[in-house]
């Protein structure tokens, strides 16, 4: 059945009436328009909201606006069932055709690491090079899940360099897989641990950095709350950055010891872990992961953080 839509004057009176409770209400309707990908309808809305008024929403605010000023010029082409890419052709340079092959390599390579038989329904998308500019939040690309199928849209200028653009459609890829898995309930720095994996994204010279005291070794609590910092700010950014880079020695240690097969499996566990198992962990302070790696891998999430802080101590 199809929810009723609420149109754009609809949703700018609800603003006017109940100040921020009807913003609130507005920016969910864009919301789900949003996730049904319908970038015309969804750009409409929110402009009419206006994305200034709208602080906490800056960030989707401009995905909308880069997603829908490429749909406008875009063509779409299936490379395998299930698997669409999305560009420009004028944009792309010719190089069309190799997009293809290296998505595809790229998500059937993610799959198999991580031990999935398959993907689920996923569109590529290659942002306008309108869109690559500052303002775009997470610059390397992001998974959205829509209705139905997830959506990765990267930045134009990775397609200049395959190993970068590989790279960056393993990490959305593992990111899709695992919130297909895990229904969503995977905690960011876990996600973000397999994804860093997968993507081949994890600097060397990290565990350094953190042994020596230069970066903090952070805590479940507030690593998870560190993938929250605002963006906007070069404050804000380098703390994102310090977290992408923990998560990465996190994913490295089990990848290691267990296998990267194993981090999909914990993805899997997520997903059966039932009411009462999960209660159990959010009331000592951590969430469905804590019971998933212990039943994968033997380790709870305490011990998998002491394991990287004693790894990047013998990386020294
Ligand atoms: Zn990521």
């Amino acid at each position: 059945m199809q929810r009723p839509r609420p149109g754009r004057r609809e949703i700018e009176e609800w603003a006017d009436l109940y100040g921020g409770a009807g913003e609130h209400a507005a920016w969910r309707a864009v919301e789900d328009a949003f996730r049904r990908d319908d970038l015309e309808a969804t750009h409409e809305l929110a402009l009419g909201l206006g994305a200034g008024a709208a602080g906490a929403w800056l960030s989707l605010y401009r995905s909308i606006e880069a997603e829908a000023l490429t749909r406008r010029r875009s063509v779409r082409k299936t490379l395998d069932s299930g698997l669409d890419l999305e560009y420009i052709d004028e944009e792309v340079g010719g190089l069309a055709g190799r997009l293809g092959s290296w998505t595809r390599e790229a998500c059937r390579e993610a799959a198999r690491r991580l031990g999935f038989e398959e993907l689920p329904p996923l569109l590529v998308t290659v942002l306008s090079d309108e869109a690559d500019a500052p303002w775009v939040p997470l610059r390397n690309g992001y998974c959205e899940p829509k209705d139905g199928f997830f959506k990765v849209c990267l930045p134009a200028y990775l397609v200049d360099d395959p190993r970068e653009f590989q790279s960056a459609v393993r990490h959305e890829v593992a990111h899709a897989l695992c919130l297909d898995a895990a229904g969503g309930r995977m905690a960011a720095w876990l996600e973000e641990a397999v994804s860093m994996v997968i993507g081949d994204e994890c600097d060397p010279r990290t565990p350094r950095r953190f042994a020596t005291g230069r970066w903090r070794w952070l805590d479940p609590r507030r690593l998870e709350e560190a993938f929250g910092e605002d963006r906007e700010t070069a404050e804000g950014r380098e703390i994102v950055h310090r977290a992408y880079e923990q998560a990465g020695v996190l994913g490295t240690v089990l990848a290691r010891r267990f296998g990267e097969a194993a981090l999909g499996e914990v993805a899997r566990r997520i997903g059966r872990t039932g009411f009462l198992k999960e209660l159990a962990a959010r009331l000592t302070g951590l969430g469905p992961e804590d019971p998933a790696l212990r039943a994968v891998c033997g380790w709870g999430v305490r011990r998998l953080f002491r394991e990287g802080w004693r790894w990047c101590r013998a990386e020294e």
